[in-house]
């Protein structure tokens, strides 16, 4: 494939506040992120899953994850 046809897309190293870092496609090359899938309550438990169901649609949203 040719370079250039997406010159703004990088693998950014997305840096979570837990300590993991997990590599995905932005248009950025780094992102640091206050909670992650590793780390955010939805993944890890159920207690606040519902409560913190707007922010994973918010970091979903920001970052083009599904
Ligand atoms: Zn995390």
């Amino acid at each position: 494939m040719r370079e250039g046809i997406h010159p703004d897309y990088h693998q950014a190293t997305v840096t979570c506040n837990c300590g993991n870092t997990f590599v995905t496609g932005s248009t950025k090359e780094s992102i640091h992120v206050e909670i992650c899938s590793a780390c955010h309550p939805f993944y890890t438990g159920q207690q606040k899953a519902i409560s913190a169901r707007g922010r994973i649609e918010k970091f979903n949203k920001k970052y083009g994850m599904k």
